[in-house]
């Protein structure tokens, strides 16, 4: 056994990987507008009926004409026949005249090139072209963005803003989409008490309830929020009855771990079962992942930073799997260490931390403060996790693995 073997402990890829299999995608859709389809997931391809643009038209304001017209050395000037400003269907263009064009317009037939105002000298009549044009200067070819029939998006895909537009750029309205996933969350504990009421001793506020609805909130789900559900077995069992009869999914925080008061494992283990339970992840090692009465169950740690890191790396393309979205991975990027870890690490570590620029214009990592499991803050002020990756170490001006939290929060 090598230093870092945690035997029990399965390690984070091997643990998504068997949620992933698990996984099964909703199949209910529902109709939207583009206007509501952030961050919605399509439930079909979609195909343009349309050339975007729909035809030539100028890239600039200025003169539009035919090359072939111009004079072979030096300047030409050609009369002009007509004025084209977005909007207006022009007429083909007269052999040996020139038209007055704007951004956007389109070109007429008969025309190949626009010059730009800037580079003419011009009355009502005529216009002086400067010599040496090319055959497709400053014209957006039809088509140049999106061919007519081909597949603009595709199924699984999330919608993001640019792709609201680009859905309207071919005219499309409305969208069908798998209805919005419906995850129950719950938190555990006898200590938690919500904001906005005063302390009394031995308590604590609920956080995790808020990184949790925010979380699900981003990634595009609706919450069945159940509140706080104390530490005991009848009330445990009470709020996971609930959970499974209403929602898709159940994600609780706290009670998986193995005190006499974490009664959340145990409760699961009686009325669905337990898949998986610890995984080398710090922190967040008590996570346990099964069913409630069939209902897939994500039972999170209770430690705060527990919470927001299981949930981002766990939680997250599990839950997006089952809504039906293929884009689930984060992407990880590659920047320098400004930290030494010099102790392999016996648990794969997601460090709270901060990709800064330093004075050489390179992409550093920082890490923001207190690591431990407890501490919310170091979340708040970070933009991603350093991954200190199981059985390795990390050296400043070393490479290390980065995950935005735009990456993971979306
Ligand atoms: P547990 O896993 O239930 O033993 O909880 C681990 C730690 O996280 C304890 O210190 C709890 O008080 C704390 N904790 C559990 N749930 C929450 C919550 N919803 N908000 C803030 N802290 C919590
Ligand atoms: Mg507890």
């Amino acid at each position: 056994m090598s230093c870092c073997d945690q035997p029990g402990l399965q390690p984070v890829e091997q643990a998504l990987e068997i949620l992933l299999r698990s996984a099964k995608a909703i199949t209910e859709t529902e109709i939207v507008s583009v206007e509501q389809a952030l961050g919605r997931v399509l439930a079909e391809d979609q195909r343009s009926t349309v050339d975007v643009p729909p035809a030539d038209n100028s890239a600039m304001d200025g003169f539009v004409f035919n090359t072939t017209d111009l004079e072979p050395d030096g300047s030409t000037t050609l009369p002009l026949s007509q004025r084209i400003p977005a909007g207006l269907a022009p007429t083909p263009l007269q052999p040996g005249t020139a038209a007055r064009i704007f951004t956007g317009a389109e070109v007429p037939a008969g025309a190949d090139t626009v010059v730009m105002q800037e580079n003419c000298e011009w009355t009502d009549e005529e216009v002086v072209l400067p010599p040496s044009s090319t055959p497709g200067d400053n014209i957006r070819p039809q088509g140049q963005d999106i061919q007519s029939d081909s597949i603009i998006m595709s199924r699984g895909h999330r919608v993001k803003p640019q792709d609201m537009g680009l859905l309207a750029s071919v005219g499309i309205a409305e969208i069908p989409v798998y209805r919005k996933l419906k995850v129950a969350i719950l938190s555990t504990g006898d200590e938690l008490i919500e904001p906005g009421t005063t302390l009394q001793p031995g308590q604590i506020y609920n956080s995790n309830r808020y990184t949790l609805a925010g979380q699900m909130n981003a990634l595009g789900f609706d919450t069945i929020d159940l509140g706080i559900v104390a530490d005991n077995f009848e009330a445990t069992e009470q709020a996971l009855r609930k959970a499974a009869a209403t929602a898709d999914c159940i994600v609780t925080s706290g009670g998986v771990s193995v005190g006499e008061e974490d009664h959340v494992k145990v409760c699961v283990e009686k009325l669905g079962g337990i898949d998986l339970w610890k995984l080398a992840i710090k922190p967040g090692k008590p996570l346990a992942f099964g069913n409630v009465l069939g209902t897939p169950f994500l039972g999170l740690p209770g430690n705060p930073a527990a919470v927001f890191v299981t949930c981002a790396i766990v939680a997250r393309p599990y839950l997006l799997k089952t809504q039906g979205a293929t884009d689930i991975a984060p992407t990880p990027i590659q920047i320098t260490a400004n930290f030494d870890r010099p102790k392999p690490a016996k648990r794969q570590e997601y460090l709270r931390a901060k990709l800064v620029i330093n004075e050489n214009g390179e992409a550093c990592a920082e890490l923001t403060g207190n690591q431990s499991s407890g501490v919310l803050s170091t979340a708040s002020i970070g933009n991603g996790f350093a991954v200190h990756p199981l059985g390795g170490t990390i050296q400043t001006g070393e490479p290390v693995q980065f995950l935005l939290f735009s990456d993971l929060l979306f």
